[in-house]
């Protein structure tokens, strides 16, 4: 059995002209003799009647009071109607489908509610019903805990659904179907020249995804890493194959030319605050102190420098305030510059090319861009500006490394 994974967003299923599109693709890889598990997203975006963003605004109208469990009850409705939406309008086409829930497609996590961990995928159900239907409609971002609660995966949850549902199946590919063409050097929607890639390694688009591209969510690449499965991003809106996903073994030889590409693309993480705290006049173990109580409230930090005097990290925009009181009843007086944004350069061959840092902070100064830190490990170089500074600190740093030629 040759099976075949496609994942639909949010975007690909907004509207009736998009939806004409993805049954365009279905019926394509149909003619093809693929067996399909289609993956949905809610339909749209934030303000649109079933969204996943539109779904969590009413629960903020009727009084911002809904426990986890009933939140994730709530939000699997979003993908509900857009797979049995989807399986009418194949119907309609005479393609016969079935519609199975995250919990019937197997999908069991732990009862982290929002943000739920898939612990096991059993499709067994899946493959039965690939005896009656060619098409199998799965609604993404969704499982279920041991005990039978709805459960929810969190953000870019659709694409981690997929690339699962494509290793427990052994699928011959998981096509990830979104609203541009593919990955692309860095995000289309601030860096208008932005090209896109036809292939890229699980660990190159790994990393974009790591520091914010999220054309795909960095678990869902993980996913299909390990179990060895290739998969393509997309887009809906054109006949285009976009960006092959797979192994650095699995170039052919025109293609092996382009692991040795140093820089792969620019990405952007924004709204973070910066948080300097003074150490100097402390006891030796304050910079332990400052990060365990960090962990204790669980505020997630990044960018962390510590010096023999003090430490410098960054915390989201939206636990900075958390963060300084936790620092302040410690008797702390930390400094803290909020509105922030980490820009990253990545590529593999970044490791050891010497003036790369120097190419970096000459092409920012040039523009009177301040970096406010810095930070690299082999694959990646971060820089942290001011938000006012992001755009062109990304359009400066797109050019300099020619990825738009
Ligand atoms: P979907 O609803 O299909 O999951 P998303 O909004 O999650 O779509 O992801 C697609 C978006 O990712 C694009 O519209 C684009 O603006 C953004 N994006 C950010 N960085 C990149 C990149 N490097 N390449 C492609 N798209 C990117
Ligand atoms: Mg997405």
């Amino acid at each position: 059995m040759r099976i075949l994974v496609q994942k639909f967003g949010g975007t690909s299923l907004s509207s009736p002209q998009a939806r004409e599109h993805v049954i365009s693709h279905i019926k394509r890889e149909l003619d093809e003799n693929y067996k399909l598990v289609v993956v949905v997203s809610a339909m749209g975006r934030r303000g649109e009647p079933y969204a996943t963003d539109t779904l969590l605004e009413w629960i903020v109208q009727n009084g911002d009071a809904l426990p986890d469990r009933e939140k994730d009850l709530l939000l699997c409705c979003g993908e509900i109607i857009s797979a049995t939406t989807l399986c009418s309008l194949l119907e309609r086409e005479g393609i016969s489908s079935t519609v199975l829930t995250g919990a019937q497609a197997g999908f069991e996590t732990d009862g982290h509610h929002g943000n739920a961990r898939i612990l096991d995928v059993r499709p067994a159900r899946i493959i039965e019903e690939f005896n009656n239907h060619n098409v199998v409609i799965v609604t993404g971002f969704q499982g279920q805990t041991i005990s039978g609660d709805f459960t929810t995966l969190g953000r870019g949850g659709s694409d981690t659904s997929a690339t699962a549902l494509g290793a427990a199946l052994h699928a011959e590919m998981v096509d990830i179907y979104t609203d541009v063409n593919g990955v692309l050097t860095a995000d289309p929607r601030i860096v208008e020249d932005a090209k896109p890639l036809a292939i890229v390694s699980y660990a190159e688009i790994c990393n974009m995804a790591y520091q914010g591209a999220k054309v795909i969510h960095p678990r869902a690449v993980e996913i299909a890493m390990q179990a060895q499965i290739p998969v393509r991003i997309r887009s809906t809106f054109s006949e285009n194959e976009g960006t092959l996903v797979t192994h650095p073994e699995g170039f052919n030889d025109v293609q092996s030319g382009v692991v040795d590409r140093f820089v792969t693309g620019i990405a952007y993480v924004s709204n973070v605050t910066q948080i300097t705290v003074d150490c100097s006049d402390g006891p030796s173990n304050l910079q332990l102190k400052v990060f365990k109580s960090m962990a204790e409230n669980s505020i997630s930090v990044d960018f962390i420098n510590i010096t023999p005097t003090g430490a410098v990290y960054t915390v989201f925009d939206h636990e900075s305030e958390r963060a300084l009181c936790v620092l302040q009843e410690m008797g702390l007086r930390p400094k803290s510059l909020s509105g922030c944004a980490k820009v990253a350069v990545i590529g593999g061959g970044i490791n050891g090319v010497p003036g790369i840092m120097a190419r970096i902070v000459e092409s920012l100064t040039e523009q009177n861009i301040q970096i406010l830190q810095s930070a690299d490990s082999n694959t990646t170089i971060w820089v942290l500006v001011k938000k006012e500074d992001m755009v062109q600190s990304l359009r400066s740093l797109h050019t300099e490394f020619e990825l738009n030629r």
